[in-house]
């Protein structure tokens, strides 16, 4: 990824979240306080704005911008979070440009820093179970010889697949985790927009 590419990723992520904000908002309605849609669309609207003009010389400068916005921008739990996971991601690619195992070890390293700021693991109906397999998905086709960009393919699929095997979880964290069984039958919101951004860097990566 260079720094051009880590641009265009993050104008993919806000554009995913202006089409996908009522979707988001509809399920954070069902198991929480229906703000996630307008918290992502916000954070990543103000995220471009913040990049627009700014003289990123590295992908981890344009990353780690990223998540210092989101932390000051949204409000929400998914704010410090998803903050941490770009600032973290940022902070390992310092070069101009990195190949897809750097890509690999930084966004593990983002999920590394969620898990510590949350609390949760995978089974607890958070953004972790969209991550956690996309990257274990990423690292597993770049370690069988596949390129980056049928990798981060494999890695927004398994985001997905992620995503709908949250819908029979009871949370276990954050506002989802206080319907305690009630939680139970809907996919969660984090982990949708966790694959919005792993499907959003699948786009910018394909040749
Ligand atoms: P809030 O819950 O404060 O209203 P959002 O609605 O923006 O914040 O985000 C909710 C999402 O944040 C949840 O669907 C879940 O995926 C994620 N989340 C909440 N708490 C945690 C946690 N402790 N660890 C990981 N993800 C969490
Ligand atoms: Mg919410």
């Amino acid at each position: 990824m260079d720094t051009d590419q880590a641009r265009a990723w993050i104008r993919g992520i806000a554009a995913q979240m202006d089409t996908h904000k009522d979707h988001l908002t509809r399920l954070d309605s069902a198991i929480g306080d229906a703000d996630h849609g307008v918290n992502m669309q916000r954070g990543f609207t103000a995220v471009v704005g913040a990049l627009d003009g700014y003289a990123a010389k590295s992908p981890g400068d344009v990353l780690v911008k990223t998540g210092n916005t989101l932390i000051s921008a949204v409000g929400g739990a998914s704010g410090p979070l998803y903050g941490s996971f770009f600032r973290t991601v940022g902070k390992q690619l310092t070069e101009p440009t990195g190949d897809g195992g750097q890509l690999a070890i930084a966004l593990d390293a983002g999920l590394q820093a969620v898990r510590k700021l949350g609390a949760a693991s995978p089974g607890d109906k958070t953004m972790v179970d969209a991550l956690t397999p996309a990257l274990a998905a990423f690292a597993a086709q770049l370690g069988a010889g596949q390129d980056t960009a049928a990798a981060a393919e494999k890695a927004a699929e398994a985001a997905e697949a992620g995503v709908r095997e949250t819908g029979p979880l009871q949370a276990r964290k954050g506002r989802a985790s206080y319907l305690g069984p009630r939680s139970i039958g809907h996919e969660d919101p984090g982990a949708t927009s966790a694959a919005l951004i792993m499907r959003a860097l699948a786009e910018v990566l394909r040749p």
